[in-house]
């Protein structure tokens, strides 16, 4: 059996058991399967964005670039054991993440390839698949370009697909709407708690929780945000409203064009001739039986609270 086989066959027993989880442990109550955008994030950011963008990172900048410098051959760090190989890359990784995350958030350009991923109203074990192609490009060159450069062909084989599975699977817990309590633990990693709340439209969470692996690098650097976690004390414990504060366009192409170009979205979006484009997508979930009909679908407006303003948080 190939590697690649096995991690794809982890990667989907391992969703089946969030999925279940989120059903029978929900962290918001009442989330739908088939929520809003699930045929989005599925087909157009799982599959297809990730597909030519592997081919794209891996054919047409690291494997050029590692033929220019030949660092391979050396395999400088191919000795290590397999384990202190894929925690190395791990940490190192989401070292460099927390602090281009946190970039994003603090830079307007830099959060255009960002708002994307915070575009999501439902966060589950899918949403973290919402990410705009920019932001996997850089991330994704930056994780890899190392593995390849510093390990010889045959090493470098078996940790890619590894650390591949691992972001994956961790992608998919920090993001599941699982109620998972884990106390201190989240001093040290991630869980869904921390990232459920670095998705909430609250003010306070607008610059907090980067790090996605490794917890601790939010609470050294200061960025640490969880709710009877101390010191932070905070009048709600779960995160009433997720999404961006102001509109998002719903299409896989009309999220990057709004990247580089702001539009009114609802204009766009109500335009006649792209209409039926932006519906056809829907309709085909109807027709399969996935979604719910239009007409309720439309009246289910998300609550709107100004908890920012209500419930100001308090450091003891
Ligand atoms: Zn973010
Ligand atoms: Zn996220």
């Amino acid at each position: 059996m190939s590697l690649l086989t096995i991690t794809t066959s982890i990667l989907l027993v391992w969703m089946l058991i969030i999925i279940a989880l989120e059903r029978r442990y929900p962290y918001t109550a009442g989330l739908k399967l088939f929520r809003e955008g699930w045929w989005l994030d599925l087909v157009w950011y799982t599959l297809i964005q990730s597909y030519f963008l592997k081919i794209l990172i891996f054919d047409y900048i690291i494997q050029p670039a590692e033929s220019a410098l030949g660092l391979s051959k050396e395999g400088y760090l191919s000795h290590w054991p397999l384990w202190a190989l894929v925690l190395f890359f791990l940490i190192t990784h989401d070292f460099y993440i927390y602090w281009f995350h946190r970039w994003q958030h603090h830079n307007k350009i830099l959060w255009r390839t960002h708002e994307a991923h915070h575009s999501v109203k439902t966060v589950d074990w899918l949403a973290g698949s919402r990410s705009h192609a920019l932001e996997i490009l850089i991330n994704q060159t930056i994780e890899f370009a190392p593995i390849v450069f510093l390990l010889d062909e045959k090493t470098a084989a078996v940790v890619v697909p590894i650390k591949a599975l691992i972001d994956a699977m961790w992608g998919m817990w920090i993001h599941s709407n699982i109620d998972v309590k884990m106390g201190k633990l989240q001093y040290f990693i991630n869980g869904p708690q921390m990232h459920q709340w670095h998705h909430a439209n609250h003010r306070e969470v607008f610059y907090a929780n980067y790090a996605t692996k490794f917890a601790f690098f939010d609470w050294i650097f200061g960025t640490g945000f969880l709710p009877g976690l101390k010191p932070l004390k905070y009048a709600i414990l779960k995160p009433r409203e997720y999404g961006l504060p102001y509109d998002y366009p719903r299409d896989y192409f009309l999220q990057h064009w709004f990247s580089f170009w702001r539009f009114d979205v609802k204009k766009v979006e109500n335009l006649p001739w792209l209409k039926p484009y932006l519906e056809w997508q829907q309709t085909l979930l109807r027709w399969m039986g996935l979604v719910r009909p239009l007409k309720k679908a439309l009246t289910t407006e998300p609550p709107s609270l100004n908890t920012t303003t209500q419930m100001p948080p308090t450091h003891s």
